[in-house]
Parts: structure tokens; sequence; C-alpha cells
């Protein structure tokens, strides 16, 4: 299974700032905005292109178009991912999945989902914390059953926990996220991490 560590300076720049506790919800709302788009960058670097002809003021040459993009942030925490995707690609087709965790269990319950055509397309699931890999695999499961031509997974912070899972149930799916953390605490959460990513983003906590 294939797992990128997107650890470009820039990355550990804003991913250091977003795991400060200081950081309050409006800054950390642009900071994730940004690191989401160095991980969609590389998330889509071996993306199928199709190759165009331009007129150009001067002459005529070949470039490439990017189509058939869906991203599908998993709600809540997702959204603070979404937007970095869409300003990149404004064509992209969106979909939501809803899944809270179950204090109790740790276990997802889906309470959402609206997907639009995915067949033959390729997908960015954007979930940031990878903790358990409950909702990632999930999400991941609901995307492969409408028959997308490639999935990608893109998280902020990933617990090895959560790769496991994911390697166990979906080893062909490719992951990108900014750092592998150590571990998960008897609550599910990332450690070191940064808390509730989605009561960061939003200020309920
Ligand atoms: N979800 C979060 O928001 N944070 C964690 O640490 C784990 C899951």
């Amino acid at each position: 299974m294939s797992v990128t560590v997107v650890d470009h300076p820039l990355a550990r720049h804003l991913l250091t700032q977003l795991r400060d506790r200081d950081t309050p919800p409006p800054v950390f709302r642009t900071l994730a905005k940004r690191l989401a788009l160095a991980l969609a960058l590389e998330a889509i670097r071996d993306l199928p292109t199709r190759e165009v002809e331009i007129e150009g003021p001067l002459e005529r040459s070949t470039g490439v178009a990017i189509d058939d993009l869906v991203a599908v942030p998993i709600l809540r925490a997702g959204l603070g991912m979404l937007e970095a995707v869409t300003e990149l690609f404004p064509e992209v087709a969106v979909g939501y999945i809803g899944l809270e965790r179950d204090e109790a269990s740790l276990q997802p319950q889906s309470y959402y989902r609206k997907l639009p055509e995915v067949h033959g397309r390729h997908v960015l699931i954007l979930d940031p914390m990878l903790a358990t890999g409950g909702s990632g695999s999930a999400a991941t499961g609901a995307v492969r059953e409408a028959g997308p031509a490639s999935v990608r997974f893109v998280c902020v912070v990933s617990a090895p926990e959560g790769i496991a899972r994911m390697e166990a149930d979906h080893p062909d799916v490719p992951i990108f996220t900014a750092a592998i953390d150590r571990q998960l605490n008897e609550r599910g959460y990332i450690l070191p991490g940064l808390g509730d990513f989605g009561d960061r983003l939003f200020g309920t906590e």
C-alpha cells in the first residue's frame, strides 16, 4: 500500500501551527485550507490527464486538462479541506459522506450520503484525521461501491492504527498525509495530533 507523507517545509510549518492549542478557529480554518492545498497537489500528481491543443497568441501548442475529478469530504471535519480542492479545480464534482463516531464503541455511524456520478471518475476522499480508520474505511467502501476509476485518501494527520486499517480494507487506495503520528489514546484521539479537528475548525469545543 502507498502512503505519501507530504513533508514539504511549508506543510510542516502549517501543521505545526494547526497543532498549537492556542490557534483560534479563524486561523485554524485558513491554515487547514492551505495545508489541504499542498496535500491535494501531491495527491493528484499521477492523475491521468487528457492532452489538449490550444491556440496561443503566437502558436498552436499542446497541453493537458484534468477531468473527471470528484472530491468527497467526510462530514464534518472534511469540510475544512474542501475549499482548497474547489479553488484548485472549479470543475470538480463534490459528494458528501456524513459519518460520526460513536464515542462508546468508536465505530462510525452513517447519517448522510450524497454522491455525484462517481463511475469512471477519480475521487479524492477528504478526511483530516485518519485515527482508527473506521470512518475512512467506511467512506472509502461507500465510494468504491459506485465504481470509480481511482480513489485517493487525503488526510492531515494519520495514526499507525488508521493506516493499518486502511491497508487491511483498501490496500490499493493510496494515502496522502502531512504526518504519521505516534498512536491513538484510549478515546481514539491521535497523539500528539491536534485535538478534535471539527471542533477546532468550527469553534464548537
Ligand atoms: N478525530 C479528530 O478530530 N481528532 C483525532 O485526534 C481523532 C479523530
